[in-house]
């Protein structure tokens, strides 16, 4: 049966680096029977000069329909005058939440063939494939009470709470050993059990999910060490699993471990398969327009959503090939160039990944 995906291109480089992202699927569909039909709609900055909103109804509705969503990027200096709820990003934060989007997984996956841009030695990250897998919609981000507020003696008081149920801890840690079996079968829970009681919880439930994955290795790291063996031994990680604040620094870390935004996709899955692919980059205002964005954070997210949206795991393998191949045959957008290699622009470099697609 044919799959719906819904493009969002968004702000900035949002529609130059997603018009490459849909080259790759236009191909699949045409050359290769990948069985999709795309539509379009509005989000972000866009969709507040086209209806006032940054989040309209009409792409919501489309959104839960689709039965995956490629987004580009949201954002831009033209809206940052406007109160936070009307901002592009509250978009983004409404489409995870109208979509139940609990899962994130981010991959920090470092291609060998650009093992120089990184900021640690090349010996200590070549090769890297870890897969962070964050809890997006519960946590410190949205438990309550929150807020600031006067005590009586007159001191100004600033409170967030930490929130877990057993069961937003059991569904976050299921997806994460479901994607360990499809790759090296080893989780590690990321967690600060010695002091917060809510992850001792998180550790606790970690361990009864794990008894029903016998076939993957468990482990548990508190989020301290976690942050430096990310720098000092990242090979070590195949899937980590981790809470939304643990997770949203960790990510970050381990995405600057490969040196390069430009290169790392994002998906975030609901409970059925249903998921947004972006990648983790924003939406570049300085190099907007210019034709040269680097496109293969987009084109890999549409590898993820081919694995993990539209059941297509050897098409997924597919799309990775051919940007391997691209990058073998030397071709580098700005952000990843370096000596010896041959400059291309946004779409230059789509079209080679269209090409060694086969
Ligand atoms: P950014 O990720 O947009 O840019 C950071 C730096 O990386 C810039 O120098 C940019 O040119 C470069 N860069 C990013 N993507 C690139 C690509 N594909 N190719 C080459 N270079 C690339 O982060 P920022 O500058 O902090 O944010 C800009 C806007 O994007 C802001 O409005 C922010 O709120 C928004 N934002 C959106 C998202 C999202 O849509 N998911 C995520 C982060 C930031």
């Amino acid at each position: 049966m044919s799959k719906n995906i819904l493009i969002l291109a968004g702000d900035g480089i949002g529609p130059e680096i997603v018009n490459e992202a849909v080259k790759v699927l236009a191909r699949l569909r045409d050359g290769f029977g990948l069985d999709i039909a795309m539509d379009e709609a509005l989000v972000g900055g866009e969709a507040i000069d086209a209806t006032g909103v940054p989040l309209p109804e009409a792409t919501l509705n489309l959104a839960r329909e689709a039965d995956a969503v490629l987004l580009g990027a949201v954002g831009g200096p033209k809206w940052e005058p406007l109160p936070i709820e009307r901002r592009p990003e509250k978009g983004l934060l409404g489409l995870r939440s109208g979509l139940g989007l609990f899962a994130n997984l981010r991959p920090a996956l470092l291609y060998p063939q650009l093992a120089d841009a990184s900021t640690l030695r090349p010996e200590v990250v070549a090769g890297l494939d870890i897969l962070i897998v964050r809890e997006l919609t519960g946590g410190i981000y949205f438990g309550q009470p929150r807020g600031v507020h006067r005590r009586e003696d007159g001191e100004r008081v600033g409170v967030n709470t930490l929130i877990y149920s057993e069961s937003e801890i059991r569904r976050i840690c299921r997806v994460a050993f479901e994607v360990a079996r499809q790759r090296g079968r080893r989780v590690c829970s990321v967690d600060k059990a010695n002091v917060l009681e809510c992850t001792e919880l998180w550790r606790a439930v970690a361990i009864e999910v794990g008894s029903e994955f016998p076939d993957v290795e468990l482990s548990h790291m508190y989020v301290d060490n976690a942050a430096m063996q990310l720098v000092r031994r990242p090979k070590q990680f195949d899937v980590i699993v981790t809470d939304n604040m643990f997770g949203d620094i960790l990510s970050d870390a381990a995405a600057m471990l490969t040196g390069s935004i430009g290169m790392l996709p994002s998906a975030s899955l609901d409970a059925h398969g249903k998921g947004m692919y972006e990648p983790i980059h924003g939406s570049a205002p300085d190099i907007a327009g210019k034709g040269v964005a680097n496109p293969l954070a987009t084109i890999l997210s549409v590898a993820m959503m081919l694995r993990y949206s539209l059941g297509a795991p050897e098409t997924a393998e597919r799309v990775e090939r051919a940007v391997s191949a691209v990058l073998d045959a030397g071709l580098r957008t700005a952000d990843i160039l370096s000596p010896g290699m041959r400059q291309v622009g946004t779409a230059e470099m789509g079209d080679a990944v269209v090409a060694a697609l086969g």
